[in-house]
């Protein structure tokens, strides 16, 4: 009983030891010996961790992204050493792990790591730059998460590449460090010969909101490395100011970023993939297209105006389910509709309210939301919240076998958009104007994004849905229309009423094909003679009620082989909705002979008033102008 107590004791004073005081950071040097071959050479050491086997991990997962990818797959050369420099064993407990069950307290991982995908996930080393997400790029060690990093960038011979990125700069323009693991996850790293322009953003009528000057005020670094021109660099800094500024004047303020700014890294390469992933104080987007082509340049500012609006929400108002980031698993969240989809809906307001839209392109922006919604078959089976809940199995996810999602699913990126509008202009309707969801936005921030962090990379006051609830009845004043809100459209499946409510602002929704015949919206592939279903067909359309599915060959319809899309047009074209139509098809169990019942074409399109030959009324232009006109004008 006695020894056992001294014993107890014993370890206590060594785990003491371990704790007490500055623990020694991670260090960690990456350089590029060859990086026309696409890898990184990694060297990280653990100091001062003990006698304990260490157990070294590579990320299964990566902050923003839902899915697992496994980064581990892409290492390889892997190499443990001690203090002295001698060689230690291995244990491969896991995919991921490498346990060194014995050492003198330091113990120096070398490995090496391919990457060759530029976007927002993984890792991509080149002859022109080093882009790197660090969950696809650096290991890390079990039980020493709080430890403080050092990472210093090596730069190839003969380059003239910097660093851009979120870390902490020291007086080395190579060597950054972060607090803590959480920190130095969530903070990629573009290394090339890359054009930087930094720019300050101020709201003009922030300052009354604001607890300090600073808070109307955003320092932003645009690092962008393409193939275009200084002049394409200029007016890119110039448009993304446009969108910070208006996207602050929503919240009233900007967030305050850890570094003192906020960095834009863009990679507008040929063989960059599309994507954009927010940060605290950065962002990656990722496009292959080129600033010099208008309608990619348009897009790509779109990804930007939503990957900012995102250092408010989502990096700060989080929800608590994300928080802290899970490296060993996927991430679920209830709330990716507000946290991803209401950042969409903001992505298209921003983007009318600095006029870098069409009011025409933001309308069929809108119109194809409420189509996707109020159609989709994955409605009747989940809510918005269910829908949240599926990000590891949709979100940059890969499978081999065949899945049924266009039935089973629908994007809480379309789906939030669609509650994002709806709650907006509902909020507008009920309050007649005096509340929006700018407010509803201002006030998430207020009681969960402005409140100060404990930790670097941490959020102190993370949401629930519950919390989510209760602020829209406390800015609507109308706790009874909160709970109707969230019980009808986001906790169920109902859908907002959203030709009503886009009529206030002189928006006209209507059928976009009004008696024209329909069968689906069935992805069909022409091969020759033969017309194959391409992919699941939307369940409860015309051509699944008469027994349709993947795979399935459309042998004949109305009597007429059908061998391309033109043929089938002409076979609609000559009939009406309600018609009954011959079909012949082969199916797995042989030809069938049967009858498809067509409907009218359901799909929808959203109009301004004044193309329809009546004027806008002095009302709705009020309205209108309200809610898609700059807000700090
Ligand atoms: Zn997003």
């Amino acid at each position: 009983m006695r020894r056992r107590t001294l014993f107890l004791a014993l370890v206590l004073t060594v785990s003491l030891r371990v704790h007490v005081g500055a623990q020694a950071p991670v260090t960690y040097r990456i350089s590029f010996p060859e990086p026309e071959h696409r890898f990184a050479q990694v060297e990280v050491t653990f100091a001062e961790v003990g006698s304990a086997p260490l157990e070294v991990r590579m990320s299964r997962s990566s902050p923003g992204r839902y899915a697992l990818h496994e980064f581990a797959r892409n290492v390889f050369d892997v190499q443990a050493s001690d203090g002295n420099g001698k060689p230690l064993a291995i244990d491969r407990p896991d995919a991921h792990q490498w346990t060194v069950p014995r050492h003198d307290g330091t113990v120096r991982m070398r490995y090496r790591v391919h990457g060759d995908q530029v976007d927002g996930t993984f890792l991509a080393v080149d002859a022109t730059h080093a882009h790197l997400n660090m969950p696809a790029t650096l290991m890390w060690a079990r039980g020493h998460e709080d430890r403080p990093a050092r990472i210093t960038f090596e730069r190839p011979a003969g380059r003239n590449w910097i660093v851009a990125t979120q870390l902490h700069p020291t007086d080395d323009p190579f060597t950054y460090t972060a607090a803590n693991l959480q920190y130095l996850m969530d903070s990629p790293v573009e290394f090339s010969n890359l054009t930087l322009k930094t720019f300050t953003v101020r709201i003009p009528g922030g300052a009354a909101t604001s607890a300090s000057l600073e808070a109307n005020e955003a320092r932003i670094r645009l690092a962008l490395h393409h193939n275009g021109t200084d002049r394409e660099a200029q007016e890119l800094a110039t448009d993304i100011a446009k969108l910070a500024r208006e996207a602050g004047a929503i919240f009233g303020e900007f967030p305050s970023f850890d570094v003192g700014h906020y960095t834009v890294l863009a990679d507008y390469l040929p063989y960059a993939a599309g994507d954009g992933m927010e940060h605290r104080n950065s962002t990656v987007v990722s496009a292959s297209g080129a600033l010099s082509n208008a309608v990619q340049r348009e897009s790509m500012l779109g990804t930007i105006a939503h990957e900012f609006f995102h250092s408010w929400n989502v990096e700060r108002i989080r929800p608590r389910s994300l928080e802290p980031f899970n490296f060993d698993q996927a991430n679920i969240s209830g709330e990716l509709w507000l946290a991803e989809g209401v950042t969409s809906y903001y992505q298209n307001l921003l983007m009318r309210r600095t006029g870098l839209t069409s009011l025409e392109d933001t309308v069929a922006e809108f119109a194809h939301t409420i189509d996707v919604v109020t159609r989709s078959p994955g409605r009747s089976l989940r809510s918005p919240v269910d829908m949240s809940r599926l990000a590891p199995f949709v979100d940059a996810a890969r499978w081999s076998d065949r899945t049924n999602w266009d039935n089973l699913y629908i994007s809480y990126y379309t789906w939030g958009a669609a509650l994002g509008l709806g709650l907006d202009l509902s909020l507008r309707e009920l309050t007649r104007g005096r509340v929006t969801l700018d407010d509803y936005m201002r006030v998430l921030w207020r009681a969960h994004g402005r409140p100060p962090a404990r930790a670097e990379g941490l959020v102190a006051a993370p949401y629930t849905l519950r919390d989510a609830r209760l602020l829209l009845g406390e800015i609507s004043g109308d706790q009874a229309f909160a709970d109707q809100f969230f019980d009808r459209f986001i906790e169920g499946r109902e859908v907002v009423d959203y030709a009503a409510l886009l009529e206030r602002a002189g928006l006209v929704l209507r059928k976009r094909n009004p008696g024209r015949a329909w069968l689906g919206d069935v992805r069909l592939s022409f091969s020759g003679a033969s017309t194959r279903i391409a992919e699941p067909v939307p369940v409860g359309s015309p051509l699944y009620r008469a027994g349709l599915d993947r795979d399935d060959e459309i042998l004949a319809l109305d009597g007429e082989a059908i061998s391309s899309s033109s043929q089938l047009e002409a076979v609609l074209q000559r009939h009406r909705p309600g018609d009954e139509v011959a079909v012949i098809f082969a199916r797995r169990d042989g030809r069938v002979k049967g009858s498809v019942t067509l409907e009218e074409d359901p799909r929808i399109e959203i109009v301004p008033a004044e193309r329809t030959g009546r004027p806008l009324t002095a009302a709705e232009r009020t309205f209108r102008d309200a809610w898609l006109t700059s807000r700090h004008n």
